[in-house]
């Protein structure tokens, strides 16, 4: 799955604070992910996103 710094991913199972969107912060063996409803910064391994991914928004794509 080609996610980039800059991205914004909904996922799977929102973060305890009800919010699915999150901005991509840095990427590589894990991710770090910031949270759109309460701005919590995330580090997560790619597995483990990548598994929670449901789409990826990215600006001027599809
Ligand atoms: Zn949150």
């Amino acid at each position: 799955m080609d996610v980039r710094v800059g991205d914004v991913i909904q996922t799977k199972k929102s973060h305890p604070c009800g919010a699915n969107r999150f901005d991509v912060l840095r990427v590589g063996m894990d991710f770090k992910i910031r949270c759109q409803g309460c701005g919590h910064e995330i580090m997560l391994p790619r597995a483990k996103i990548e598994r929670n991914i449901k789409k990826i928004m990215r600006d001027g794509e599809q």
